[in-house]
Order: C-alpha cells, then sequence, then structure tokens
C-alpha cells in the first residue's frame, strides 16, 4: 500500500488502539462529549500494515491510548509489529503486571529522547491505589523503562495529587499535573482557545482544519476527538490503499459541543504553550 504522509503541520498522531476501559473514572474525557461503543477492533496484523504506511515530519510518535489501550487482546503483537524505526508513547492506567511487560516489550520501543517520559501513567485516585500504582512504576523504572506519572487537578482530587506529587518528588519519580478539564458544579474548567466551543447550549457551523492525526479502534481517521469518540464523519481508513490527508478547512456543525482535548491550549512539540490541535474560523 502506498505511503500515507502527514502535512508538515501535523504534530501528533493519536492510535485508540480500543476505546474500553478496566477502570470507570466519573470524570473520564471519553464520556465529556459522548462515545460510541461497540466498535469492532483492527487485530495485530492490520495495525502493523497500517501504521507502517504513516510517513511524518519530525518523526512524530505514534501514541498508543484508548480506553486503556494494554487491555487491547493483540496488544504486545501490535506493540512489536509497529517497525522499529517509528517511535512510540503509551498512555496507560498501569493495570498490567510490569514484569510481563518487560518480557513481552524491547526497552527500545519505549525509550525515546523527549522532555517527558514516553510511558505516561495517569493516576485516578477515585478507581486507583496510590502505593499500588507508585509500586508499579518504580518496578517499571528499575526494569529500565522511562515512565512519568500524571494527576489531573479535579477540584474533589487537588489535595490528593499535590499529596502524591510531594511524595514522587522526594523518591525520584516524575509526577506531572494535568488541567482538569470539563464541568464541576456548574462551573466550567479548562483554558480553551475559542470561547463558546465546549459545553455550550448553542452549536454554531464553522470551517475547522485539524493538526493531529486521530485514529480509531477500527482504523478509521477522524479530523478531531468529538468526531472520534461519536464516530462522526471518518475522513478515511488506515487500511484504504488510496487513503490521502488533505490539510484543509473541512465544515463542521457542531462547534458548542467540541471536546475539550480539541480547543484546550496546551505546549506543542517544542514544549511551548499556546498551542491548539484545530484552527476554526467562525461562520
Ligand atoms: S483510566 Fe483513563 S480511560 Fe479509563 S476510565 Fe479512567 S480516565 Fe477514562
Ligand atoms: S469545530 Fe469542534 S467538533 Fe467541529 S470539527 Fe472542529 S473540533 Fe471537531
Amino acid at each position: 500500500m502506498k505511503k500515507i504522509v502527514l502535512p508538515s503541520s501535523y504534530s501528533y498522531i493519536g492510535v485508540f488502539l480500543t476505546l474500553s476501559c478496566n477502570l470507570a473514572c466519573s470524570y473520564c474525557i471519553n464520556h465529556l462529549v459522548g462515545l460510541k461503543k461497540g466498535r469492532k477492533l483492527l487485530r495485530a496484523e492490520d495495525w502493523a500494515t497500517g501504521l507502517s504506511r504513516l510517513k511524518s515530519p519530525r518523526n512524530i510518535p505514534l501514541t498508543l491510548q484508548g480506553g486503556e489501550p494494554t487491555i487491547h487482546p493483540d496488544f504486545y503483537q501490535i506493540v512489536k509489529g509497529i517497525p522499529d524505526d517509528m517511535t512510540l508513547d503509551l498512555l496507560t492506567n498501569i493495570q498490567f503486571d510490569p514484569d510481563k511487560f518487560a518480557q513481552e516489550v524491547p526497552l527500545e520501543k519505549f525509550n525515546r529522547k523527549a522532555p517527558y517520559a514516553a510511558i505516561r501513567v495517569s493516576y485516578h485516585p477515585e478507581t486507583m491505589d496510590f502505593n499500588e500504582t507508585k509500586t508499579k512504576v518504580r518496578r517499571m523504572m528499575d526494569l529500565g523503562f522511562r515512565v512519568g506519572l500524571y494527576g489531573v487537578l479535579h477540584p474533589n482530587q487537588v489535595e490528593e495529587i499535590q499529596r502524591v506529587k510531594a511524595i514522587c518528588e522526594e523518591e525520584g519519580i516524575d509526577f506531572r499535573t494535568k488541567e482538569f478539564l470539563g464541568t464541576h458544579e456548574g462551573k466550567l474548567h479548562g483554558t480553551y482557545a475559542y470561547p463558546g466551543s465546549v459545553f455550550s447550549e448553542v452549536l454554531r457551523s464553522c470551517l475547522c482544519k485539524t493538526t493531529e492525526l486521530l485514529i480509531d479502534p477500527f482504523g478509521d481517521i477522524f479530523r478531531c476527538h468529538h468526531d472520534l469518540y461519536n464516530r462522526l464523519n471518518p475522513i478515511g481508513n488506515l487500511l484504504d490503499p488510496d487513503f490521502e490527508i488533505n490539510d484543509e478547512h473541512r465544515p463542521c456543525d457542531y462547534f458548542g459541543k467540541c471536546n475539550p482535548c480539541d480547543v484546550k491550549l496546551k505546549t506543542n512539540y517544542l514544549q511551548e504553550f499556546g498551542h491548539t490541535s484545530v484552527d476554526i474560523i467562525l461562520s
């Protein structure tokens, strides 16, 4: 199959291996603006074929994510099947066994050089035990993997996140916090590039262009997280031999229900703050 060449403006490749999870956090971003469940999963050989077609500027890493990516029944085969010259990141809740992970996954797969760890573990106080999480992170580090721990600053758990952050800093574990994106007790949290784009009662029409390649568990490709989670308007499929990316603004009637991930202000690949995933022109 021919290569899929990413535009030079692209800065992120999200590979959603599954949209299911083995935990159920109340503020899970996957459910914020709808989630169409029950999707077929691509098997390891299809992921290997499809992902090896991608040709990106600056060798952008493939970020394996979900839901929880490690619960895909072929997870280890998928990782091993991705060509070695492609760099990988993993977003996980680390419910897996670190020793089994290390037996299956060569260290080089997740050891790219970047200002943050390639394996990023989320700690969710609602559904996870901190000591167990820390023990697993420490074990992964002892096995040679570069791992970082992340906590969401949800208003109900700020104290707990600050507590465990201090412990991690003392013990040499990289712990970072993430802004809470969503509403809590009627108040909108998060820093967004476009006022009125999230959790709004009013929908507006616009033109929208992305800088991210977002691939769902079946290989369908979407222009934003809202469309991916709701399974709306796929722009193509990873296994379509004719698929190519058109770097263009597309019409959208869902401005107001954007997923916070798409319109929040964040750091780009150069760690510069102020980047947004999409460019929106309102009608
Ligand atoms: S672990 Fe992550 S994906 Fe799973 S329910 Fe919690 S926030 Fe959602
Ligand atoms: S305007 Fe919002 S919902 Fe529409 S394509 Fe852009 S990010 Fe997605």
